[in-house]
């Protein structure tokens, strides 16, 4: 079942010309939408289905500088900088609140690894801290069991999903950017080389700059333009409950389970450890990229067998532009949650927390995570053909840093000074023999 998202009006004018189109509706390219109109510079965000209909609506609502990558801590720090004002610059609710976050651990290999990124962090200066068990208890209160502390985060928050991006494209057409959902952008052409158009099913937009911001389609779309982007897919769980009140505030993940609190009262529960993989063509063509951090998370991903191979492997690789495409077939993607997961993330937590027994599941749902090799995305220019721009691969952390990224991808293209230096994040990292260091998968 899809989550219910905050709907936007969509613009009805096609605009013969712009200067950049956003391709994807998603928190991504929403945000870069946002920050490239209030710079003045025109632009038309495309969505094949619904804004936020994909990643962008179904993801658990953390937003966090903890436990992430060290290449994108900066990244993060903008982001969280951002969130706070994000009411104020869209004039609309996107749910951030600073609830904090922490991470508990049961044994001492937990405690361990949680220290050991602490000290990785130690130059950020975040606020970041190892609690004792007695000062869990303060943060969660309700907390039962034998954990033997935890990472904390005070200044780590949540965001609504289903509100968040829908808010930000709504605030970008106030700022003059155009919207078009059910508009999926077939591929981009090009003059002497260089960007100098897309071609969507409702007709060509001219324009001198893509942003292409596809979450899981974005490897095919670039597949069209012989680009070789290395991504993977990852089927996540959710669920949803009724609001009620078990005292809990601050967002916490633990033993097999997940959970944050909503702005609507209920909560997000779900569980890291049940993230699946469909073995599809792609997983043999990424295998070696992908080995490296497969073997960091292989306890926390399954790998499943099924229809899925054939379905993949029909989708054609190349198409021509004055024809349907694949993004016109999937308008959104709403793969079925995997409740045996679902089901042991409940047991987990009302063992964690006996209040979460009263909890009445309100939906469940499933989202599609885009990964790559590295955990970390792209925000970058393509050299190759000059006026494409990459903002993809989130790997699974992309709504907290969404507001900051689609910041960064914005400066990108403006050919600004970046917020945050944006060399870890850039496309040729895969193809240089640089070998960037593996990262678990989401
Ligand atoms: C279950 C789950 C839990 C998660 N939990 C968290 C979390 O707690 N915190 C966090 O930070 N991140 C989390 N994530 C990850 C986060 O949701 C994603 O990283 C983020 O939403 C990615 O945003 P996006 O805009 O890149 O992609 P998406 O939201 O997937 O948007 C891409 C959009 O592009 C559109 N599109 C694609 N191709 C075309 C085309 N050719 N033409 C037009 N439109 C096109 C698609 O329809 C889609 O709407 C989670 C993800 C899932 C699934």
């Amino acid at each position: 079942m899809a989550p219910r998202v905050d709907p936007v009006t969509s613009d009805t004018e096609i605009p013969a010309r712009t200067s950049v189109v956003v391709v994807g509706g998603g928190i991504i390219g929403t945000s870069t939408a946002f920050f490239l109109a209030r710079k003045g510079i025109p632009v038309v965000l495309c969505e094949k289905g619904h804004i936020a209909g994909e990643q962008s609506s179904r993801n658990w609502g953390w937003a966090r500088k903890m436990g992430r990558d060290p290449r994108e801590i900066p990244l993060a720090i903008e982001a969280l900088k951002l969130w706070p004002q994000m009411n104020e610059l869209t004039g609309a609710e996107t749910g951030f609140r600073q609830c904090g976050i922490v991470y508990l651990c049961k044994t001492p290999d937990d405690m361990a690894k949680r220290e050991a990124w602490l000290e990785e962090a130690r130059p950020y200066q975040l606020d970041t801290r190892m609690l004792t068990r007695d000062e869990l208890t303060n943060v969660l209160p309700g907390l039962t069991g034998e954990w033997l502390g935890g990472l904390y985060t005070a200044s780590d928050g949540r965001g609504e999903p289903q509100k968040a991006a829908p808010a930000i494209a709504t605030a970008a057409q106030k700022h003059g950017a155009t919207v078009l959902q059910q508009c999926a952008v077939r591929g981009v052409e090009t003059q002497a080389g260089r960007v100098s158009g897309v071609v969507t099913e409702k007709g060509r937009i001219a324009c001198d700059s893509v942003v292409l911001a596809g979450g899981v389609w974005s490897r095919l779309f670039c597949g069209n333009l012989d680009l070789r982007l290395p991504q993977l897919k990852v089927m996540s769980s959710v669920m949803r409950t009724e609001p009620f009140n078990p005292g809990l505030e601050t967002s916490c993940s633990g033993f097999g389970f997940g959970v944050r609190k909503r702005l609507d009262g209920g909560y997000n529960v779900a569980s890291w450890s049940g993230n699946l993989h469909d073995i599809v063509p792609d997983t043999f063509r990424f295998f070696s990229e992908f080995l490296p951090s497969l073997k960091l998370q292989w306890r926390n991903l399954r790998l499943r067998v099924g229809g899925k191979f054939l379905e993949d492997w029909q989708v054609p690789r190349h198409w021509a532009l004055d024809a349907s495409s694949p993004f016109e077939r999937v308008r959104t993607l709403d793969p079925e949650p995997y409740q045996p997961i679902l089901d042991q993330a409940r047991t987990n937590l009302t063992a964690a927390f006996p209040a979460f027994r009263e909890m009445k599941i309100a939906e469940t749902w499933g989202g599609v995570i885009d990964v790559t090799p590295d955990g970390v995305p792209v925000i970058s220019a393509v050299d190759s053909v000059p006026g494409f721009f990459i903002a993809t691969g989130f790997t699974g952390h992309g709504f907290g840093i969404g507001p900051g990224a689609g910041r960064l991808m914005a400066e990108i293209v403006a050919g600004e000074t970046p917020v945050v230096d944006p060399t870890p994040f850039r496309f040729t990292r895969f193809s240089d023999g640089s070998r960037p260091l593996p990262s678990p998968l989401v």
